[in-house]
Parts: structure tokens; C-alpha cells; sequence
């Protein structure tokens, strides 16, 4: 089933979001639902608050970008509680969107290479490294785990430009080509 995307504005976005038990009710069919969700969106990943639930998971498929890197073409993996253990001193840069800011592309610094620990849909560890663009779009995902969003790293000029862009998200001016959740439904 395909999910609607929760976008700017919405308090869901802004959580630290909970741990995934082992017996969480219904996983595998969330699980299911997102992979679904970030196809139908076009999306190169998915964190589960942008399905407005506040848990430590999201699935990536980075095949759209393949032309930057032909190694993300079918690299497509889901983290479940992912915890990033270091991460490089060296940084790069690169123009991000999100799901939850249609309409909205920036250049976002961040480290080139991440090492993380997480687990799988069978709840197997596993701890990995990571560089490049694999190691940027994981870190952009786990940042919605932690209640960030890409514009929270642009530069402070930059992001007052964008004020009256994010308000208008907020307030329901923008169009995706998804079922979106307003920010400020009740
Ligand atoms: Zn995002």
C-alpha cells in the first residue's frame, strides 16, 4: 500500500524517533509499504516519519543516481535501528531534495564517509562503511531519525531565502506529484 508523505511543517518530522522492537506489530508489512511509497514517489530513500511513524528505520534504493556512481545502480538496502559510529573528518558537497520539501534543492556539506551499525529485516547486526554518495544518502535519511531535515545544514543566508518557500509547504502551497499529508492538518 502506498503511503501519503508527511512534508515541512509537520511535528512527526521533528521527533527523535523510537527504537523498532523485534515484535513491533505489522513490521514486514511496513516494510512492504515503504519500499512501495518511495517507488511511487520517485524517492532515493524513505525514513518512517515520513510515513508519520516516529521509528529508527528507512529503505534506500540509490539506482537513480546511478549516473554519478554506476554502484548505486540496484544498491537498495533497508537499516533498522541504524547508529552512525563515526563519521569522517573530511566533507563534501552536493545538491539534496526530500520528499518532505517539494519543490526544494540544495547543496548540503556533509562528512564523505560513515561508518554504521544496524540491523537487517531479520534483525541480523551488521556494521559497515560507507563513502560517497552511499555514505550522503544514508546520512540524509538518518538525520530524519533524529528530527533533522536537509535545510537544517544549509548556510544561514541561504535558509532565510528559503523562508517564505518553507512557510508556503507548511501552509499547503506547493505540488508534489504524491499524496502528501498537510503539515498543519488536525
Ligand atoms: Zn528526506
Amino acid at each position: 500500500m502506498v503511503l501519503p508523505i508527511f512534508v515541512y511543517g509537520n511535528p512527526v518530522l521533528r521527533k527523535v524517533a523510537k527504537e523498532v522492537s523485534m515484535d513491533y506489530p505489522n513490521l514486514s508489512e511496513f516494510i512492504e509499504n515503504m519500499w512501495e511509497t518511495m517507488y511511487e514517489s520517485d524517492g532515493i530513500g524513505l525514513a518512517a516519519p515520513q510515513a508519520g511513524i516516529s521509528i529508527r528505520m528507512f529503505v534506500i534504493d540509490g539506482s537513480e543516481l546511478r549516473e554519478h556512481d554506476p554502484s548505486l545502480f540496484g544498491w537498495k538496502k533497508l537499516f533498522i535501528n541504524p547508529e552512525i559510529l563515526d563519521y569522517h573528518e573530511e566533507k563534501n558537497m552536493f545538491n539534496e531534495g526530500c520528499l518532505s520539501i517539494p519543490g526544494i534543492r540544495e547543496d548540503v556539506q556533509r562528512p564523505v564517509k560513515i561508518k554504521i551499525r544496524y540491523f537487517d529485516e531479520s534483525f541480523k547486526q551488521h556494521t559497515e562503511i560507507y563513502t560517497g554518495l552511499k555514505a550522503r544518502i544514508i546520512q540524509h535519511e538518518y538525520d530524519h531519525l533524529e528530527g533533522i531535515l536537509f535545510v537544517d545544514k544549509i548556510h544561514a543566508i541561504k535558509k532565510k531565502m528559503l523562508k517564505s518557500k518553507l512557510n508556503g509547504i507548511t501552509k499547503g502551497k506547493f505540488s508534489a506529484e504524491y499524496r502528501t499529508v498537510p503539515a498543519l492538518s488536525s
